[in-house]
């Protein structure tokens, strides 16, 4: 328990702590941990410049064992009254920050690995075809996406403009995306590099991966439709991906690992990962407007973030300091689970029906969408990881 007035139900306890950069009208940015409605000034409280520098990866770069070392420390001053007087000045209401993006993203991949999403795509894509692709059981299917256009949760979404060619079009069109859609997904920042042609193996996962934050996967089907062949995504994902402002350390999500569900066939031994289950039990909630219209579980992902890791770097490709990877969009297997408007409305095929009588297919102008999570945390508590949110502006 901590001294501090930490509200009931909070998914900001003093199990979780996750790490952020935020600044205060007319200061500079710096990293602040995050306990109920408050902020702990990590640059005032430490006096250590690491946490002065406006983004996490300098303090993510000293590694696990200092990861260790901070939270031990500021379990300490959170929970032993006898540092009250000195860590109190220091604490901030959150309503009265504000939050940057936590991260210097150097690289960002986005993986494909939810089995019910990718069923879903096979057969509102290719109906004539088995719904996944022959590799798909056999490798985490990823692609490698703009780091550049990696943005704080809040950021306006513009719709993008692009080229585009329905199968019925002689001849494509260019102008604003007209299947605009949202993937629900969980984001794993590297804090620790490896040496260009050193594998990471799936049992080094934790001595790399810092923590955990939300992705929302922006992305323009229409756009995607035309130019993923033989290439793969492209412009119909890099104009945004928005990330969640607070990263939750790995050491807070302890109490919400699980096993992944059984492989078949068995994984290639880079792959293998008997030893070091890594599935976490994650609940992500999307909301339209404000109502909930999904909730997708991450429990049921196929590949881990260890074996995605794995994979990732197993040609000898080096990770660096503050490279994002994402799941993929999440899907669990019932209808109300899907993470991405193109599922939910079955290709445009199904509008999905929200509570205030409208419509939707894919995303309208002025639409906000808002992705959240919770995991369980120690002691029968709610670990959160804040929201990303997203309000779509009319194209430019
Ligand atoms: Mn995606």
């Amino acid at each position: 328990m901590s001294w501090l007035d930490v509200p009931a139900g909070t998914g900001f306890g003093i199990g979780n702590l996750p790490y952020g950069v935020f600044s205060t009208p007319g200061t500079l940015l710096r990293t602040g941990v995050a306990i109920g409605d408050h902020v702990l000034d990590l640059a005032a409280a430490t006096g250590d410049p690491v946490h002065a520098t406006g983004r996490l990866n300098d303090l993510m770069a000293r590694g696990p064992a200092a990861w260790r070392e901070l939270r031990r420390r500021l379990t300490g001053w959170l929970t032993d009254e006898s540092h009250r007087t000195d860590i109190e000045p220091h604490l901030l209401p959150r309503e009265e920050v504000t939050l940057n993006l936590p991260i210097e993203v150097p690289d960002y991949v986005d993986f494909y690995s939810s089995r019910h999403h990718a069923e879903n795509l096979g057969r509102i894509l290719r109906p004539d075809s088995p719904p996944l692709p022959a590799n798909w059981r056999h490798l985490p299917v990823g692609y490698h996406g703009r780091a550049g256009t990696v943005a704080v949760s809040g950021t306006p979404v513009v719709r993008p403009c692009g080229q585009r060619k329905a199968p019925a079009d002689d001849e494509p069109t260019f102008g604003p995306s007209q299947r605009l859609d949202l993937e629900a997904e969980v984001g794993f920042v590297v804090g620790v590099g490896s040496a260009l042609g050193s594998p990471v193996p799936v049992s080094a996962f934790p001595d790399h991966v810092f923590g955990v934050c939300l992705v929302n996967d922006w992305s323009a089907r229409d756009l995607q439709a035309w130019e993923y062949v033989p290439l793969g995504p492209f412009l119909g994902k890099s104009f945004l991906t928005s990330v969640s402002p607070w990263v939750v350390p790995l050491a807070a999500l302890e109490p919400a690992r699980i096993r992944a569900p059984e492989r078949d066939p068995r994984p290639l031994p880079y792959l293998r990962d008997d030893d070091h289950p890594w599935g976490f039990d994650i609940t992500l909630e999307v909301r339209l407007n404000g109502h909930l219209i999904s909730a997708p579980p991450f429990a049921t992902s196929y590949w881990t973030a260890a074996q995605q890791l794995a994979h990732l770097t197993v040609n000898g490709a080096s990770l660096r300091t503050g490279d994002l990877y994402a799941s993929g969009t999440v899907s669990g297997p019932a209808p109300d689970q899907r993470g991405s408007l193109i599922e939910l409305s079955w290709g445009g095929q199904e509008p999905l029906a929200l509570p205030d009588g409208s419509t939707r297919t894919f995303l309208e102008d002025g639409d906000v969408v808002t992705l959240t999570a919770a995991a369980p945390g120690p002691d029968g508590t709610r670990i959160g990881f804040g929201e990303v949110t997203g309000r779509v502006e009319p194209a430019r």
